[in-house]
């Protein structure tokens, strides 16, 4: 806990100028929607730890929900395609995406590879598109260089949640293999819960605040 406050703490003097400058206009703040894969009967890839990557991906974007509010002021606002444990279809988060017209849509995902050697990130992305581009090297950027995982580079794939969101800048991302014992054990921490969900609320920001 008082690491926890302690991290904080160093966030809250890193921010506290931008957060000051987020703050001041409220009723101009983007939207972005974070979509937690997965849920209810449908938990995703099981960790070769039994770690479940729908509870993972769950965990990962409430805490970014927590931080933009207690940290950030704010400073997006976020929507959530999925608040608790249940199944939404595919086709549900999307018509919410593009009833609420994102500056971003971010799904978030984790790994899972028979090879169990495998692991780092990867970040997917509908087509040669220059926005989406931009924020998937965000993130590939963040996530190697700050969170020191190995970078699996930018790819394309025509996952359902890409395409019916074609119109916005929407990325998937696969936050490390959950079949990889190493990257199993540290997801599971309740520290790299709030790292993941502080470098991509971070990532976020710069993206759509310095477009
Ligand atoms: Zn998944």
């Amino acid at each position: 806990m008082i690491k926890r406050f302690c991290s904080y703490f160093l966030i809250w003097i890193i921010y506290i100028v931008p957060q000051q400058a987020y703050g001041q206009d409220k009723w101009q703040r983007p939207i972005v929607v974070i979509d937690p894969g997965h849920g209810g009967t449908d938990s995703g890839a099981i960790g070769i730890n039994g770690i479940r990557e729908k509870d993972v991906v769950f965990h990962i974007t409430m805490e970014i929900l927590l931080l933009n509010r207690e940290m950030f002021g704010d400073s997006l606002e976020i929507y959530s395609t999925r608040y608790t444990d249940t199944l939404i279809s595919l086709r549900n988060r999307t018509k919410l995406t593009n009833t609420l017209k994102p500056h971003a849509f971010l799904s978030i995902h984790c790994n899972g590879a028979i090879r169990r050697k495998a692991h780092g990130i990867e970040v997917y992305i509908k087509q040669s598109n220059r926005k989406a581009e931009r924020l998937a090297r965000l993130f590939t950027a963040g996530l190697s260089n700050k969170l020191g995982l190995k970078n699996r580079g930018i790819r394309f794939g025509d996952y359902q949640v890409l395409r019916e969101t074609g119109e916005f800048t929407s990325v998937l991302t696969e936050l490390g293999f959950l079949s990889n014992i190493d990257e199993a054990e540290h997801i599971s921490k309740e520290s790299s819960i709030v790292a993941y969900a502080l470098l991509i609320l971070e990532t976020l920001i710069k993206y759509v605040y310095h477009d």
